[in-house]
């Protein structure tokens, strides 16, 4: 289930480092030293996420890439370009060569993880989609995917409460697509609940909490917009949450008007892709691996990871924890506000769990008001205090449903538990933590039990 990623660089040293840090992070990793050995590898090994030096003696990154975009077994691979910290010629260079994404060296690890989990996991999806193109061309059915992958006319949102920066973004990008702009969150959520292309959010915004409108756009419908986070460099932790709350793709301010422009196609023809095989095939892959409420991954997803994760644990790998949550008394919310108040309460609480996660966590609603975290390489104690922490965020703050009509006191009850050695299952994981639910509930709830084995 892990993704297989392939490091080029003519630097030995910066391949080393690159495949240090993914390998400790699950994925398997494949190298190469220059772009002509890259293309052999890409096209025989397949694998999920290219990330690719621009720098390189011989065939440099910008030709590697228009390559592999050219030649149909590697079309499909998502190419990341590393570049220099100052490359904004690079960047947008790269944007034309085909490019799906760029890191700046010195790269950072949160970014790098970031980037590198969504490329992967939004490339899971494709490769379904196409498989199943496939088998609807081999029994007839035309499926001309090409000539919708058109990315010009999209339909964009622009929420920011920035006027000036907004019209300059608007009129930047109203030549070729349609936008709307939107300075107020609520009357912003209503449009996105529309149909739309891109959704921009300032997550710098003064007047609301942009990293809120990025969870809840990317919550609910999972054939919603990506979201393209306009962020300011100085606040990197910001930055870093709009990319793990699931925002495709960051904007630094100001922003550059050919970047943004090149980012919106890319991210527009992808959306189009996605969209129109979905369409033409009639099924949501997102489906597969989303939970359609709140935009968490779903059982279906957590169970296949966990696999993984357990089979390496038991031999000899780094170990995992799972904490299991479930909300107090929620019935009473139903019983008490009604089945959509219930619904919000797990939404806003789906918001308040990705927020308290690191990024290489796995939050996921198991089903109803249960949710799991699945976290690699942790602790006991370290995903005790995770919880701890998750337990607090949730209680503290009143959740406001029914337009904020209502604002209701909501908590969680959480058993945690870790893996030890060969003879543990996913199974055997899941019940000892949900011992530690069943203990928490019986202790009167609100409250986090670590069980060790
Ligand atoms: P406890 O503290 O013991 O966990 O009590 P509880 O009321 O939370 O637990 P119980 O399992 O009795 O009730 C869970 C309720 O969750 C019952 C079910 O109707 C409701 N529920 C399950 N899925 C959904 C959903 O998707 N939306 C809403 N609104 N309610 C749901
Ligand atoms: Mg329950
Ligand atoms: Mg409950």
């Amino acid at each position: 289930m892990s993704a297989r990623i392939l490091v080029v660089d003519d630097v030995d040293v910066n391949v080393r480092l690159l495949e240090a840090k993914l390998t400790i992070e699950y994925y398997d990793v494949l190298t190469a030293g220059d772009g002509a050995t890259a293309l052999t590898v890409a096209a025989e090994q397949q694998p999920d996420l290219i990330l690719l030096d621009v720098m390189m003696p011989g065939m440099d990154g910008f030709e590697t890439c228009r390559r592999l975009k050219a030649h149909p077994l590697t079309r499909h691979i998502p190419v990341v370009l590393v570049t220099a910290l100052d490359g904004r010629e690079d960047r947008i260079r790269g944007l034309g060569a085909g490019a799906d994404d760029f890191l700046t060296k010195p790269i950072d690890d949160v970014v790098l993880f970031a980037r590198v989990r969504s490329l992967t996991r939004l490339k899971q999806i494709m490769d379904e989609l196409r498989e199943r193109e496939e088998s609807s061309r081999r029994l007839g059915v035309e499926a001309d995917g090409v000539a919708r992958m058109r990315s010009e006319g999209g339909r964009i949102l622009i929420v920011d409460d920035d006027v000036v920066q907004a019209e300059k973004i608007a009129s930047e990008l109203s030549g070729e697509h349609r936008i709307t702009i939107e300075s107020n969150p609520e009357a912003a959520l209503a449009v996105a609940k529309g149909p739309l292309d891109l959704i921009i959010v300032n997550v710098a915004a003064q007047s609301f909490d942009g990293l809120r409108i990025v969870a809840l756009a990317k919550s609910g419908d999972a054939r919603r917009a990506p979201v393209l986070a306009v962020v300011d460099p100085t606040e990197r932790s910001r930055m870093i949450k709009a990319l793990e709350l699931g925002a495709a793709d960051v904007l630094s301010r100001p922003v550059d008007s050919e970047e943004l422009a090149a980012r919106a196609r890319t991210q527009i023809r992808r959306k189009r892709y996605t969209d129109f095989l979905r369409h033409k095939l009639d099924s949501s892959l997102e489906m597969a691996v989303t939970d359609a409420l709140t935009g968490l991954h779903n059982r279906r997803y957590m169970t296949t990871q966990l696999q993984a994760l357990v089979g390496r644990a038991s031999h000899g790998g780094a170990p995992v924890a799972v904490l299991v949550m479930d909300i107090d008394h929620f019935k009473a919310v139903n019983d008490g506000f009604g089945h959509d108040a219930g619904d919000e309460v797990l939404v806003e609480f789906a918001v308040r769990l990705a927020t308290n996660v690191r990024a290489v966590d796995l939050p996921c609603r198991m089903g109803g008001e249960e949710f799991v975290v699945v976290m690699p390489g942790a602790s006991l104690e370290a995903a005790g205090s995770v919880a701890e922490r998750i337990r607090r965020d949730v209680a503290a703050a009143p959740f406001r449903v029914l337009g904020g009509k209502e604002q209701l006191t909501v908590t969680i009850s959480i058993g945690v538990a870790v893996t030890t050695g060969q003879s543990d299952t996913p199974e055997s994981l899941l019940k000892r933590a949900d011992e530690g639910v069943y203990e928490a509930k019986a202790k009167g709830r609100n409250l986090v039990i670590a069980k060790a084995a």
